[in-house]
């Protein structure tokens, strides 16, 4: 019969319409409401009415292998061994492979000795430039960066907020299992635990050692600023060449510092390799 399509197609419209109505007074008129535990009956097949998702009232929930910009994993901050360690070496494999060149390490040097450590000293990811792809987390030979699912980024100051360093960057062992539970566990299945056994060696291993890596790095940390105080008052002008030492605000993880701080201790990466390029002859 002529027309009965469109009557078919008009009467599931209605239909919808209709549902959308009867779900609302289901749900008390709370159906976007993060207190209403409707969300995955919403998202599946049984769902009736409306299908658009009233974003930001409604989120979709993330799979597992979503991936937005990267973040590096250390240690969790409570750790009573290696608080807050980072898992990166500074190998520098990411930063070789991604794609668009987004990713930019500092090298950590020992103060005293000047050689070099398996720390990254500054890591930068400009995540306006970032093209999501995950490489950067593939090719990382000690897991230590990950994909994250914060995709709500926006902001109106591309500078400051844009340019991710190390402390924004950082984020617990803890916030990666709860993240994508199946894969953290899948590769400390292949490492052989949730330690690395590659650099496991380095790591403190008793409560004793951990307080003895502390004093040791107290006392360098000590020695070398009475140094640069010293070389502060005989040349003050020249002073400003090693950046200024930021210890970070006390009690506070590090993305949970000022901008202040983070500008600072940016400024101080940035001074110190350039000091290091002029020493090679780059510069
Ligand atoms: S590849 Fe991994 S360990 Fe190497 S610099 Fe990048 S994040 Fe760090
Ligand atoms: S996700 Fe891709 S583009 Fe983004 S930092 Fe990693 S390698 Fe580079």
């Amino acid at each position: 019969m002529n027309g009965q399509g469109l009557l078919k197609g008009m009467l599931l419209t209605l239909r919808h319409f209709v549902e959308s109505y009867a779900d609302d007074i289901k749900y008390g008129f709370k159906k976007f409401s993060p207190d209403v535990d409707n969300f995955e009956t919403r998202q599946g097949t049984q769902t009736r009415g409306v299908f658009t998702v009233q974003y930001p009232d409604e989120k979709l929930a993330m799979p597992e292998r979503f991936r937005f910009v990267p973040f590096l994993v250390v240690e969790d901050w409570d750790d009573e061994l290696n608080p807050g360690k980072d898992w990166c070496t500074s190998c520098g494999i990411c930063a070789k492979v991604c794609p668009p060149q987004c990713i930019w390490i500092v090298r950590g040097d020992d103060p005293v000795t000047g050689r070099p450590i398996p720390e990254p000293e500054a890591f930068f990811i400009d995540i306006d430039i970032c093209m999501n792809c995950g490489f950067c987390a593939e090719y990382c030979p000690f897991d230590a960066i990950k994909m994250d699912h914060d995709y709500e980024l926006a902001s109106y100051d591309r500078t400051t907020n844009h340019v991710f360093d190390k402390e924004k960057l950082s984020k617990e062992q803890r916030y990666w299992k709860n993240l994508a539970p199946t894969r953290a566990a899948e590769e400390a299945d292949v490492r052989g635990g949730w330690e690395h056994k590659n650099f496991k060696k380095s790591w403190n291993t008793t409560k004793e050692q951990a307080q003895s890596a502390q004093a040791e790095k107290d006392t360098k940390r000590d020695e070398v600023r009475a140094r640069k105080a010293a070389a502060a008052d005989e040349k003050p002008a020249a002073s400003v060449s090693d950046g200024p030492i930021i210890v970070g605000q006390p009690g506070k993880a590090p993305w949970e510092e000022s901008e202040e701080i983070r500008e600072k201790r940016r400024l101080g990466a940035l001074q110190r390799k350039a000091i290091r390029a002029a020493k090679r002859g780059d510069g």
